[in-house]
């Protein structure tokens, strides 16, 4: 997931080979990592 720069809008998917905001079409992008820590215990 990434985030826009410029309008800080949220990016889950790209066009493929085009790494730009979908929204402005602003090139840097912030890459997140993803909020939620799921701990599974295995027992
Ligand atoms: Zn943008």
């Amino acid at each position: 997931m990434y985030r826009c720069l410029k309008c800080k809008s949220l990016i889950t998917e790209f066009i493929e080979g085009k790494v730009m905001c979908p929204h402005c079409g602003y090139r840097i992008l912030i890459k997140l990592r993803p909020e939620v820590v799921k701990r599974v215990q295995a027992r």
